[in-house]
């Protein structure tokens, strides 16, 4: 298979989230020649949304995806329109940075609550009452699903077919306002994982996160490994995602507290395009 494209590599702010603030991190980006970027909320309202979205167009960079909006369920109603109201604000986020998506990492179970349907519900009511907001700011929705481990805390949309679903829900023409993010990290261990990229296809993969799944894992979050230093056959689903007709950027995104968050970013950085170049 033919090496990816370099100038498709995004730097997901996570990955360097241990040494780098967004500022250095879209000068990192500039200093490293990669054209993408996708930056987490919490670093970019340290930065200051407008300061972020000058930074970002000075140096020419392209926002593959603003992490996150989501988190919908809770037990009460109150507590259910404070989240959309979050939501709709990392709308404006998204609008503001060009980005080509807003990540959607949708929550999981409410405190307290063994609910897990109640809570799927809740979760495409959610979708559902932003989609029109979010369509006309032009900002297209990710459901990124998460791996089944993380249903209680983080996500209860566990499969690339579950968000397919809600995708079709939701906006059954696909329009382009509704679609996926395919994270390895969540997906790879999917038998169905083939067949539901050729289902989405070009009109609802809107990002394709990349790094790789460690044996052991030592943490559920935290633990993320470098691209090629696990077991994902991060070739073979880039192949997948090409013949559904995807042609946008891999993005990395490593969340690892104990290794990579404790090196010097700029190593980080060049480790991950070397890897890129060589296991993607
Ligand atoms: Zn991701």
């Amino acid at each position: 298979m033919a090496s990816p494209d370099p100038s498709l590599l995004s730097l997901n702010t996570a990955t360097t989230r241990g040494k780098w603030g967004l500022a250095q991190a879209i000068e990192g980006c500039a200093r490293h020649g990669l054209r993408g970027i996708a930056p987490w909320r919490d670093l970019l309202h340290e930065m200051g949304v407008d300061r972020a979205a000058r930074a970002i167009r000075a140096h020419g960079l392209i926002v593959t995806g603003l992490c996150r909006g989501g988190m919908f369920p809770a037990t009460t109603a109150r507590q259910r329109r404070a989240n959309i109201a979050d939501n709709l604000r990392a709308v404006d986020e998204a609008h503001a940075l060009g980005a080509q998506c807003l990540i959607l990492v949708v929550g999981g179970l409410p405190k307290g609550s063994k609910d897990l349907a109640g809570a799927r519900q809740q979760v495409k009511d959610g979708i559902a009452a932003i989609l029109p907001y979010a369509r006309k700011a032009g900002v297209p929705l990710a459901i990124e699903p998460l791996h089944p481990m993380q249903a209680a805390d983080r996500a209860c949309v566990n499969t690339l077919e579950q968000a397919l679903d809600l995708c079709d829900a939701l906006d059954a023409r696909a329009s382009g306002a509704l679609g996926v993010a395919v994270d390895v990290y969540h997906v790879w261990w999917d038998p169905k994982l083939e067949a539901q990229i050729r289902r989405a296809g070009r009109k609802r993969i809107f990002a394709h996160h990349i790094c790789d799944w460690l044996v052991p894992t030592t943490d559920l979050l935290l633990d993320r490994g470098m691209m090629g230093d696990g077991v994902i056959d991060l070739m073979k689903i880039r192949g997948w995602l090409e013949r559904a007709g995807y042609r946008g950027f891999q993005e990395v995104e490593i969340f690892s507290a104990a290794n990579w968050w404790k090196r010097d970013p700029d190593e980080v950085v060049r480790i991950c395009k070397r890897r890129y170049r060589r296991c993607c």
